[in-house]
């Protein structure tokens, strides 16, 4: 084993988009575990968009990250030495670890992995936190029925793609945005949803509504900005919007200019009857197993279908981290630090 470990830390707070300085490569030691530690080596580092606020300090629903601070993330980790009876050396485990190829831990907040059931790194993606965001902000509360309409944006990402095809395995219409014909045509083609829009395109309101010709009844909101503005007229009475994610706005530092949209917003809200709930992953820790049990069958009968976007080596998160919040990645976007 190295003896030499490496992490990223926060260089700076970014202002607007995170640039390469911001974030900074460091080595260190390899930690050895005292009692009651385990060591783990990372495998693979989930990146992820929240991560644009931990960057912040601005009030969030979560604690900042130091400037200094390693980052935070998510990681697939093999316990390479353990002082904790429940673990050993070569357990696979889903650990809060962050951007670090190396880390100790008490064992509290490890879940263990099966490496003979799905690809390890799933428990990242469509079988972890994007996967359980996707169903319960769809079932939970956007509780689509058959013959609904459902839009969501960023949809070949990691909850997007799952929310587009949980929507049709509930006999909805699923309608996807996307950026770009490339991840348009994998949607539709791959993932099988009715349709999908190219948020670039110049028209993008008008082929919505050609998408959507009953309206809408979901609008998972994943995006936020422009794109709610021109979905808002087209949502139906009693539509649901779960708020899941307003990535269009992470980066931006001043409100954009133009009227007051918010006495439009509540008309709608009053008229049509809107329900609009914000939600956090954790908020749903409790339906876990129900997620995981529907999930793993469903991909086992190929019925959910799942994409992963690879960037080899922890030098290369953050530039793939900087390209996730402009759309350069496709699909699940993970980082194999180890092979
Ligand atoms: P994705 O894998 O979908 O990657 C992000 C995608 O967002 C990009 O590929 C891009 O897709 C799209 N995007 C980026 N910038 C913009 C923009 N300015 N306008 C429109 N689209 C943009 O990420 P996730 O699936 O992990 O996350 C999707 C959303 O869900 C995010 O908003 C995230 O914060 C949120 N989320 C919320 C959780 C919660 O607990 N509430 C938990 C997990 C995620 P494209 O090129 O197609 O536009």
């Amino acid at each position: 084993m190295p003896d030499t470990a490496r992490r990223i830390v926060l260089a700076s707070r970014p202002v607007g988009e995170p640039k390469p300085s911001d974030l900074r490569l460091e080595e260190f030691a390899v930690p050895q575990p005292g009692a009651g530690q385990i060591l783990l080596r990372t495998k693979w580092l989930s990146l992820d968009p929240y991560m644009r606020g931990r960057m912040s300090d601005a009030q969030s629903y979560a604690k900042s990250v130091d400037v200094g601070g390693v980052m935070e993330g998510g990681v697939v980790a093999e316990v390479v030495a353990s002082n904790v009876g429940d673990f050993r050396p070569g357990d696979i485990v889903l650990a809060p670890s962050g951007w670090q190829t190396h880390s100790l831990s008490d064992g509290k907040g490890l879940r263990k992995l099966d490496p003979r059931g799905a690809p390890v790194q799933t428990a990242l993606g469509i079988l972890g936190m994007p996967g359980l965001t996707a169903y319960t902000g769809l079932l939970d509360i956007g509780q689509p029925k058959a013959g609904e309409t459902v839009v969501v944006a960023a949809a070949s990402g990691a909850v997007g793609s799952a929310v587009g095809q949980i929507a049709k395995l509930k006999g909805a219409r699923a309608v996807g945005i996307a950026g770009g014909a490339d991840k348009c045509k994998y949607v539709r083609e791959e993932l099988g949803f009715d349709d999908c829009v190219d948020h670039r395109a110049a028209d993008v309101g008008d082929r919505i509504k050609a998408a959507c010709p009953k309206g809408i009844d979901v609008y998972f909101e994943n995006v936020g900005g422009p794109l709610f503005e021109t979905v808002l007229p087209l949502l139906n009475t009693f539509a649901r919007v779960p708020v899941c994610g307003l990535i269009a706005q992470y980066n931006m530092t001043a409100l954009p200019e133009g009227p007051n949209k918010v006495p439009q917003l509540f008309r709608n809200v009053l008229t049509k009857r809107l329900s609009i709930r914000g939600f956090i992953v954790f908020d749903f820790h409790d339906r876990f197993d129900a997620f995981e049990r529907d999930m793993s069958q469903w991909i086992k009968d190929k019925k959910v279908k799942y994409r992963e976007d690879v960037v080899e080596g922890l030098e290369n998160a953050p530039q793939a981290f900087i390209g996730l919040l402009k759309g350069k990645n496709f699909g699940k976007l993970l980082v194999r630090v180890s092979p």
